[in-house]
């Protein structure tokens, strides 16, 4: 759904107010409309809507539902996107971006989620799709080589799992429109309250919204955002691929989008205070985390980031032993393979995430055995700095 411009309201107001859809009886918010498909009371109504002269509900397997078009609003306001649409899974939004935008092969920049790493090394090329990996991020020149040899869609995270390195949208997206090509981009880990990849240069930006957005680790739903042209060829594949999302799951996240800005505000600043906390400690090698300047990303942070996120990932001096004890030791933080609840979470990426890849494809990547990947929750921070010195502590006494 395109939303109006709102110049100046800040990310917590459109949240709250960028619905212009409105029921018939003046529900602060759109309620669930529960229901497979819309009647028309004659030929010439139904006509209407499915020739395309007025926009309508028909049929929900299409996304045409109001629930849905309330929380696209939302969302599209939120990123200052001109359209947003919304799918049944993080991996619906990016399977039919990679679908629908793919067929002149994509490049893949740095490390990305593991599930859009397998339909790009397996599913994709299957159906015929060439894609590429440039492991290091942004190499300019070797992006250059693809872009010139035809490859049309440039695709990213920023900040990645869980190295928490950083891309340069803005720089990538300079670079990839000379040659008339697309960036996408999965801000899943920033969220559009730390970053917003559009007005940095980017074409499409997706979400799991599973993660920050939904917030509560209660739903599964995916996001993708950009103008109305860039998304339409998307249209036929989210409709024949029937992954458009539930109205009860759609409801459920508008409910979570007015109070994103607030979430992830904690977030941010119990994740700052716990990785400022955790740099130096002698158990601990390396802290990844944007907001530290010790971070080798912080100063493009700086510039493409208002928040630095509630991800952050500690390198015990133990390694892998000294980090699964103490994540066996941790009782706030639970072992889950997710993020962006309100509860804190930790993964040790080389048995979770990463277990799959063999020891020399993990050091080539960064990832080492030694790391703990935290979820930062909404509990209070004291409480978590306490459980992380409590769950170190037992280090020492081994
Ligand atoms: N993108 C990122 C960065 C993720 O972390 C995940 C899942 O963990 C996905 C996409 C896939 O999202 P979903 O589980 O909603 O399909």
């Amino acid at each position: 759904m395109s939303h109006p411009q709102s110049p100046g309201l800040g990310a917590a107001t459109l949240a709250i107010h960028s619905q212009q859809q409105k029921d018939a009886f003046g529900s602060p918010h759109m309620p669930i409309y529960d229901t497979t498909t819309f009647t028309y009371p004659d030929t010439a109504a139904l006509l209407e809507v499915t020739e395309g002269h007025r926009r309508a509900p028909l049929y929900s397997r299409y996304g045409h539902n109001p629930t849905l078009y309330a929380l696209e609003e939302t969302l599209a306001a939120l990123e200052e996107a001109e359209v947003a649409w919304a799918f049944s899974s993080g991996m619906a939004a990016i399977s039919t971006l990679f679908l629908s935008h793919g067929q002149s092969g994509i490049v893949c920049l740095g490390e990305v989620y593991g599930g859009t790493l397998s339909l790009l090394e397996q599913q994709l090329p299957e159906l015929g799709i060439n894609t590429h990996f440039l492991l290091e991020g942004h190499d300019p020149d070797a992006l250059e080589n693809l872009l010139e040899s035809g490859v049309r869609l440039v695709y990213l995270e920023t900040p990645t799992n869980p190295t928490l390195r950083l891309v340069d949208i803005a720089a990538v997206a300079e670079q990839a429109h000379r040659h008339g090509a697309l960036v996408a981009v999965d801000s899943t880990f920033a969220t559009p309250i730390n970053q917003q990849p559009l007005t940095l240069g980017a074409d499409i930006v997706l979400h799991s919204a599973t993660k920050y957005l939904g917030g509560h680790s209660d739903l599964t739903a995916g996001v993708v955002m950009g103008s109305a042209k860039l998304l339409d060829p998307m249209w036929p594949w989210r409709q024949n691929l029937g992954c458009a999302l539930s109205p009860q799951i759609a409801s459920l996240l508008s409910r979570s989008l007015r109070t994103l800005s607030l979430r992830v505000q904690r977030h941010n600043t119990s994740a700052l205070a716990i990785a400022e906390t955790m740099s130096g400690h002698p158990a601990i090698a390396r802290v990844l985390y944007p907001g530290l300047a010790s971070h080798p990303g912080h100063h493009l942070a700086c510039r493409q980031m208002r928040g630095f996120g509630g991800m952050l990932t500690l390198e015990f001096v133990g390694g892998r032993n000294a980090a699964a004890k103490v994540a066996d030791q941790l009782t706030l933080f639970a072992i889950a393979p997710s993020l962006g609840g309100a509860e804190s979470l930790v993964t040790q990426p080389c048995t979770t995430s990463h277990a799959d890849l063999s020891a020399e494809e993990r050091k080539r990547r960064g990832i080492t055995d030694g790391m703990l990947r935290l979820s930062v929750g909404l509990e209070d921070v004291e409480d978590l700095l306490n459980d992380l010195h409590h769950a170190i502590t037992t280090l020492e006494e081994s």
